[in-house]
Order: C-alpha cells, then sequence, then structure tokens
C-alpha cells in the first residue's frame, strides 16, 4: 500500500459525493463542514492509521449533525410517580394555555400597550384582574419564580430593616432556595424566633422592636414537623401585625387556588386563606399545585404592591410574553372549578383514581415484559404518587406501576470489570433513558419501578408502547 492511499482527498472531494451534498442541503454547509473535519481529525488520530474509506467518514459525519440538531431540551415521560416534578419541568400545560402561547409568539402583541387608550400599558394587567378576582386581594403581580417573588418583596419592604421567621420555617427548597440566604441578597436582617418545633405568639411580640419592617411566615413544603410542636395561627401574627403597624408576609410556596380536599386530595393553604386571614402580601408559584407556567406571584393590599412593583428588581425578574399568556390561560380556567379536574392536567393527573392506572398497568405490563423478554421480571403493583415540588411532603397518591426486576434465577448484579457494570435496575432505567422519547421511572427494592400515574392520555399510552419493541436491543 502507498502513503498516497492512505490520505484522504482535499476537503472539496470530500464534500462532493452524493450523501456529502445532501447532508449539506439539509443541516448547510457550515456545520457540515465543522463536522467532517471533526471526522478527519478522528480519522488521523487512530493507530494503527487505516486506509481513508468514504463510507464510514460520511456515517460519522451524518451522525454528527444528527445529534446537533436534536434538540438539547426534550420531552420526556415522567413515571418517577412525582407529578410535580422539578427536574422534569413541573406542571404540564393546558392545552388553552399551550394555545394562547402560540398566539403571541406568532407576531406582536399588546404586552405592555393599552389597547383601548392607545398608549403604553402596563404587562401585569393582564394578569392582576384574574388574580385578584381569584384570591380576594386588592392588587397582584407577577415575577420570573417564587424565589424571586420572596426576594422582590424583602427587598422592597424590609431594605437593611429586621424580618422576624419562626425558626421552624427557615427552610431550604433546594437547590440555592434558603430563606436565610434569600434574606442576606434581599439586604434584610433575618431575626430567627422561637425554636425549631415550637414558636408562640409572645416570641414574636419580643423580637417585634423598632428596626422591624415586617414579619413573615415561610409555608413549610417540602418537609413536616411532627409531635410537640406549636406555631402561631396566620389569623393571630396578622393581628399582631396590625396592631404594631407592620406588614405580615406570607410564603406559600405551592399556594393551590382552590380548596383541593374537594377533590379527595390533601387540604393546603390558599392565598385567599391567607389574604381573608390578613395577611397583607402573598407569594406563591405558578407551576407547583396551580398548574400554570414558572412564575412567582404577589397578592396583597394596594400600596405594598405598588412599592414592591417600583422596586428596581421588578424590572429585572418580569414576565416574558410568552409566560404571561400561559398564566393568563391557566388562571382563566378556575373561573369554572367544577371542569378544573378535567382541563387543569396537573389536577387531573393528582386525581387520576387507582383503579384507572392500575388497569393501564395491567394493559401495558405483556408489551414490555416481551420486549424484555427473559432477562426480566415484569410485575404489577400497588405504588404510591407523590405531588412534589415541596407541596403535601406526607401525604401520598394511591396509584400502581410497573416494577422490573432481575428474571428469576439470576441475581440481576453484573461484577464489575465485566462490559457492563451496575445492577440491572441501573442499566434498565438507562436503556429506558436511551429511548426516543426518554422514559424516566425510579429504582427501588432493587427493581425500576414506572408509576403510570403521569400517562394519561391515550396519545401518552401509544406512544409509550409504540417504542417498547426497541428495548429488545438494549444490552442489559
Ligand atoms: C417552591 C417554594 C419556593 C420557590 O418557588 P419557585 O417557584 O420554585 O422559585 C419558595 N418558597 C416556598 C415555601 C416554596 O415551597
Amino acid at each position: 500500500m502507498t502513503t498516497a492511499s492512505l490520505r484522504p482527498p482535499a476537503t472539496d472531494k470530500l464534500l462532493d459525493s452524493d450523501a456529502m451534498r445532501a447532508l449539506a442541503l439539509q443541516h448547510g454547509r457550515v456545520a457540515l463542514l465543522a463536522v467532517a473535519r471533526e471526522a478527519l481529525g478522528h480519522w488521523r488520530a487512530q493507530t494503527p492509521q487505516q486506509a481513508f474509506e468514504p463510507a464510514p467518514f460520511e456515517a460519522r459525519c451524518s451522525a454528527a449533525l444528527q445529534q446537533q440538531a436534536a434538540p438539547a431540551l426534550r420531552p420526556v415521560f415522567n413515571l418517577t410517580g412525582t407529578v410535580l416534578h422539578t427536574n422534569l419541568g413541573r406542571a404540564v400545560m393546558a392545552p388553552e394555555a399551550i394555545a394562547a402561547v402560540v398566539a403571541v409568539m406568532r407576531g406582536a402583541s399588546n404586552l405592555e400597550y393599552d389597547l383601548a387608550a392607545g398608549g403604553r400599558g402596563d404587562r401585569d394587567d393582564h394578569v392582576d384582574g384574574l388574580l385578584k378576582e381569584l384570591t380576594g386581594a386588592e392588587a397582584a403581580t407577577a415575577v420570573n419564580n417564587n424565589a424571586a417573588a420572596v426576594l422582590l418583596v424583602l427587598a422592597a419592604l424590609a431594605d437593611r430593616k429586621e424580618v422576624p421567621v419562626s425558626r421552624g420555617e427557615l427552610i431550604e427548597i433546594g437547590g440555592a432556595f434558603r430563606i436565610p440566604d434569600i434574606m442576606r441578597r434581599a439586604g434584610a436582617k433575618l431575626v430567627e424566633v422561637g425554636t425549631t418545633n415550637r414558636t408562640h405568639l409572645r416570641d414574636f411580640e419580643e423580637a417585634i422592636g423598632p428596626r422591624t419592617a415586617l414579619v413573615m411566615k415561610v409555608h413549610a413544603s417540602n418537609y413536616a414537623i411532627q409531635g410537640f410542636t406549636a406555631s402561631v395561627p396566620v389569623t393571630e401574627l396578622a393581628a399582631l401585625c396590625k396592631a404594631r403597624g407592620l406588614p405580615f408576609v406570607e410564603d406559600l410556596g405551592s399556594g393551590t387556588l382552590v380548596d383541593l380536599t374537594r377533590w379527595g386530595l390533601p387540604a393546603e393553604p390558599t392565598p385567599a386563606q391567607s389574604i381573608s386571614a390578613g395577611a397583607n402580601v402573598v407569594t406563591f408559584s405558578a407551576d407547583k399545585l396551580l398548574g400554570g407556567p414558572q412564575a412567582g406571584l404577589i397578592v396583597g393590599d394596594k400600596l405594598l404592591i405598588q412599592r414592591i412593583k417600583k422596586h428596581p428588581l421588578k424590572r429585572a425578574l418580569r414576565l416574558d410574553k410568552m409566560t404571561l399568556a400561559a398564566l393568563e390561560a391557566t388562571l382563566k380556567l378556575y373561573r369554572d372549578p367544577d371542569r378544573l379536574a378535567q382541563r387543569l392536567p396537573t389536577l387531573r393527573l393528582l386525581t387520576r383514581t387507582e383503579a384507572d392506572i392500575r388497569l393501564q398497568t395491567e394493559r401495558l405490563a405483556p408489551a414490555l415484559a416481551q420486549a424484555l423478554g427473559t432477562r426480566c421480571q415484569v410485575q404489577v403493583l400497588a405504588c404510591r404518587s407523590q405531588i412534589g415540588s415541596g407541596s403535601l411532603p406526607v401525604d401520598r397518591l394511591p396509584s400502581a406501576c410497573l416494577a422490573i426486576g432481575a428474571a428469576a434465577g439470576g441475581n440481576g448484579v453484573v461484577k464489575a470489570g465485566s462490559k457492563r457494570a451496575g445492577s440491572l435496575p441501573d442499566r434498565l432505567a438507562e436503556a429506558m433513558r436511551a429511548l426516543p422519547l426518554p422514559v424516566i421511572g425510579r429504582i427501588e427494592d432493587g427493581q425500576l419501578r414506572l408509576d403510570l400515574r403521569c400517562l394519561d392520555s391515550a396519545d401518552a399510552e401509544a406512544a409509550f408502547a409504540e417504542q417498547l419493541p426497541l428495548l429488545a436491543q438494549a444490552t442489559l
């Protein structure tokens, strides 16, 4: 073999084949050149040097371009059993919200334009009427998420002043959201009140002084204190604040707009309850139980909301038009609470019956078992779903799951050093994540479990079933 036969043709010639011309047409010449250079580099780096072959070179270019074209952010099946899963995007939007987003994306909108007056408007106007109506508050505004809402409220109302908070409520929500840190970032001084398990009204009375800006209550979303406990009822705290001329601020976290017990779900405080109990400002998320897009909602007394809206941080934390469109459409669904459980996906998922989920699990088990073959055993098991996103941490919803474990006889563990290390459930989970529409489950008791609560439409079920045969090729 001569050295010449080892060398690839010049770049121009390389791009001149039918396959490469088709790739250039589909992905553009610039992108194709970039992957072609990478593929050439790969060929050069191999030892021992092989003769240059166009076919594997072109296949490598095509695969690289396809990978680049695939979206990084893409849909998955949330079969974790946690309905509002922060890592999986929390609330699923209602069709009304999706349509509203698409409509404002396509062209110009009256985002900050008052159509009646023909002049500048306020973007909050699209949602503040609904928020007032649904919470009973005098005024409302909205920002990027609830963490931003808390930050903004504290920055606007408690700059360089003191804020008493019960020691039982100094929570971390996950990520970097910790009440003491947010306080500091907002320029407020946290005054810890009471103890971890018990805080009384007199603790607050003693903590309030000339430097107090407001009193804050934080809903202990993601944990529960049980046993010998005491906290101050909202009405008493609100009355104390009123007597001392201080705003009472409540961070509700999840904040559902309706009484969930109506659908047999655990009770969760609503902003309307807080407002009627005397809270002056209430903050809550739009993408937790409310079932809307990511946003932080702030409702309360007119003068306080005005001060909050005027703070420069409001401009930095404001909502974009797509979120506002989805939020408005979602809030409108609440005007008809009788049909909410059918129309709002979050509530529909939370109210799915165990019997319905079990039937679906039994429907899908044979196809899954067939795809996985003799390597695995598929069972239908009862399980409990979680609401998630820091809502109602103690209460669980009866559900059913597909539980996949090693077939009887094998222990399902591959020894370290063998081709595929790790336990069978780990490898199964990996294979599920590698499907075109990745399936995310959870590993429990040596099994991969797929809670089907969130697979709630016929379309979703069909899409899930359709890709199961691909698992037959997975190396487990
Ligand atoms: C979830 C939560 C937050 C943060 O809300 P995001 O919308 O995730 O920013 C703040 N406070 C409480 C009590 C929460 O539960």
